[in-house]
């Protein structure tokens, strides 16, 4: 913590956004007073239900889909989960993705290789981290069940051509007269930011969950269009058509429902707002010349308006984060989901193998053990700016990484 200002700056929103009061406040009495189970018959279970329904009737509205294509599950993996194990349970088939999806589409895609003889292709994303619809059209095989592109990156921000990459899906469907394959995306960290109705994006499976837009944890939303057949992974339950089985989530359905709608109301202003400032941290970190050891990473355009990621020439991100955590500024190295792994971020891996005109990586560039660390190895630092982000605290930030850089090329 600086002892100037005692200043704490919180710039991992993408990890997790903190709870709205708004929604906690709606999601209080469904964790007390009416905590009741929404299969019982009395007028207490009763009244969860009809809370479930209008959260899910909300969601539905906000994403332009029906009711019964709304189901909640206990967060973003468990419906990217849901998404790809659902689709394929059936079928010898192939999977298309990219080799920038979160680990919970990855290690799913892996899983399915290692013990289903299922087969997957991993587009390679281009230098700027965006995938080219061209190269996902080209991998679509007579057998293939689903294509998983996420709509925005976790770690650097850049936004898939989610919409061109469906109309290419449809013209496929067309001409071979099939209604494979099937669409999904992991719209996590898009909710916040992008256009999700779902009819426009043209997809068939959309994931998202509470945390990173306010909400609570613990929860998440699976959409699933009418006609798109999915198997259940669970059983126990004829909760949510039988797709999630188990004892719903009652404040959390309600608190999910209520902070989408706020997001809703305040997307466009708050994208604004936040471009501006994203783009006036670009280029502050350009003009205080610290940028001769600093890269942005990812495309700096198509990328979403709270997301700066950078890489520090021959500095190692878990120093610069801990650094920057010493003044009191909360960032991320890495995804979340695998911050404590010993290898570099495979995302960052993956721009740069296409950078240098390296050899693609290989089919599965996370956890591919020791074949990460090289000398060229770069580290990365994700600042993603959040509902409470203003321009002091940039301007602080901006100050604190002068130092820190300062103070870490005396050392080397
Ligand atoms: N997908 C993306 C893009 C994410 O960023 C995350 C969380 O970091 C997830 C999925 C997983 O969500 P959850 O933590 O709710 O399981």
């Amino acid at each position: 913590m600086d002892k100037d200002n005692n200043k704490a700056v919180y710039l991992d929103h993408a990890a997790s956004a903190p709870l709205e009061a708004n929604v906690l406040k709606v999601m209080k009495k469904f964790l007390t007073v009416s905590g009741a189970n929404p299969s019982a018959l009395h007028k207490e279970g009763i009244e969860a239900k009809m809370a479930v329904e209008k959260a899910r009737g909300s969601i539905a509205r906000i994403l332009g889909a029906q009711k019964e294509e709304i189901i909640f599950t206990s967060g973003g993996t468990e419906s990217n989960n849901l998404a790809i194990l659902g689709t394929v349970s059936e079928y010898v088939s192939h999977i298309v993705t990219t080799n920038i999806e979160h680990p919970s589409v990855l290690e799913v895609c892996r899983h399915l290789e290692n013990t289903k003889q299922r087969e997957v292709t991993y587009v390679s994303v281009e230098a700027n981290g965006i995938v080219d619809r061209k190269k996902i059209k080209e991998a679509i095989k007579k057998n293939t069940i689903l294509v998983s592109v996420m709509y925005a990156n976790n770690e650097i921000g850049t936004i898939q051509p989610i919409m061109e990459i469906a109309k290419e899906i449809r013209h496929y469907r067309k001409i071979n007269n099939s209604k494979y394959p099937y669409f999904h995306t992991d719209a996590t960290q898009a909710m916040n930011y992008l256009p999700v109705k779902v009819d426009k994006l043209g997809i068939d499976l959309l994931s998202f969950n509470g945390s990173k837009i306010y909400g609570p944890k613990g929860i998440g939303v699976l959409y699933k269009k009418r006609n798109c057949k999915l198997e259940p992974i669970m059983w126990g339950g004829d909760q949510e058509f039988g797709l999630k089985p188990g004892t719903e989530n009652v404040a959390g359905i309600v608190g999910i429902s209520r902070t989408l709608e706020i997001t809703e109301e305040i997307k466009e202003k708050e994208s604004k707002r936040l471009t501006k400032l994203r783009d006036y941290f670009i280029k502050q970190l350009s003009r205080r010349s610290l940028d001769s050891k600093i890269k942005i990473n990812g495309d700096l355009e198509k990328r979403l308006p709270n997301n700066v990621n950078i890489s520090v020439k021959g500095i190692e991100s878990d120093l610069l984060v801990i650094e920057l955590d010493a003044r009191g500024i909360a960032v991320s190295s890495k995804s979340a989901c695998q911050s404590d792994g010993p290898d570099e971020s495979y995302v960052i891996a993956a721009l740069r193998s296409q950078t240098s005109g390296a050899a693609p990586r290989p089919a599965k560039p996370w956890r591919s053990g020791g074949s990460l660390t090289s000398p060229s190895e770069e580290g990365s630092v994700r600042f993603s700016l959040g509902r409470n982000t203003n321009k002091a605290d940039i301007d602080y930030t901006l100050k604190a990484l002068s130092s820190i850089l300062a103070k870490l090329k005396k050392w080397s």
